[in-house]
């Protein structure tokens, strides 16, 4: 019997590649693994469990307990569009140690709610989870788009996560440190203590700006 594992991030691709899984394979052997980086947006956690009961299918929750400015405290590293060790931390090695404790690569499939726009990082997240198989539904026809997904969640009666009304992504409650300049802009103007937070966890981590915090 094998076991398909979707990485179910709060976000719409993983909510659709979901919703492949299940009809594909049923619901009896799928599992909604969710890392919780402990900075999610609160609505990320009502899309969770509305669209979890609206799948049947319980979550399954894994967490470090930390936050990303608290791993880039504890690395002595700012994370930032081209490095974010909070990945690695938070949702990287939580997701790799119940995947090892809760199943076997070889009856086991890890699904990723990338999409074709992204097909070009399929190999680079294939190698990262080695041994364990991974598929991409959302890179195969129909080749939806964000947009088509978010109206199939409507039309299914879900609420769709809030910070798709200004962003691309619902993660990390709009301050991914991944994230463009036009994304940050947007936070600011949308989210102001959002922004202004972030601002402040980030001058918290140099020596200079702990002085002047002080
Ligand atoms: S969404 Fe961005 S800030 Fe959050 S864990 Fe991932 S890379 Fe880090």
């Amino acid at each position: 019997m094998t076991l398909h594992v979707v990485q179910y991030s709060g976000g719409i691709g993983s909510w659709a590649t979901a919703r492949c899984v299940a009809d594909r394979h049923g619901r009896d052997q799928l599992v909604l693994l969710f890392a919780d980086t402990r900075a999610e947006d609160p609505d990320l956690y009502r899309f969770l469990a509305d669209s979890t009961c609206q799948l049947g299918v319980p979550l399954t929750t894994v967490a470090d307990g930390r936050t990303p400015f608290g791993v880039f405290a504890d690395q002595r590293f700012l994370g930032n569009a081209r490095i974010a060790p909070c990945t690695l931390h938070l949702k990287q090695i939580p997701c790799r140690r119940w995947l090892q404790q809760h199943t076997d690569p070889a009856h086991a499939i890890i699904y990723v709610g990338i999409d074709w726009n992204e097909k070009h990082r399929c190999a680079g997240i294939e190698r990262g989870w080695a041994p364990w198989p991974v598929r991409f539904p959302l890179c195969e026809p129909p080749r939806l788009t964000k947009q088509q997904m978010l109206d199939q969640a409507r039309a299914l009666g879900l609420e769709v996560p809030v910070l798709y009304r200004h962003f691309d992504h619902n993660n990390c409650a709009g301050m991914c440190v991944r994230a463009g300049q036009r994304h940050w802009a947007t936070l600011l103007e949308v989210y102001p203590d959002r922004y202004a937070r972030a601002e402040r966890l980030q001058t918290g981590l140099t020596p200079a700006g702990r002085k002047r915090q002080r």
